[in-house]
């Protein structure tokens, strides 16, 4: 399985963020509800050079979960009230 990518992120104040690109190697996205569990507002330029990808998402009733790995072939991530969530969630039927 290969690793889901994020293809954009809007929330400028995360330390990871870089033009709109996550820089973090590996995110996790949050339980009940989709927020980004790696999203912290504490430096700036953090992560790495390459763009980050979804290590784990404990979002268990979004269609893309599997195994608690985001199956999306790509996922953005956006504000949600004062936070970041996944903007890729959908409810599993
Ligand atoms: S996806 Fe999460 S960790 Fe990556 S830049 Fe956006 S808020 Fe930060």
């Amino acid at each position: 399985m290969d690793i889901s990518k994020v293809l954009a992120c809007s929330v400028n104040e995360c330390a990871f963020n870089r033009n709109k690109e996550c820089h973090a190697i590996a995110i996790n996205i949050g339980g009940h509800h989709p927020a980004c569990d790696t999203f912290t507002d504490h430096g700036h330029n953090a992560g790495a050079s390459e763009t980050g990808g979804i290590g784990a998402c404990k979002v268990k009733n979004c269609k893309f979960n599997s195994s608690l790995m985001c199956s999306a072939p790509g996922i953005t991530v956006g504000h949600h009230e004062n936070h970041a969530d996944c903007k890729t969630f959908i409810p599993a039927s």
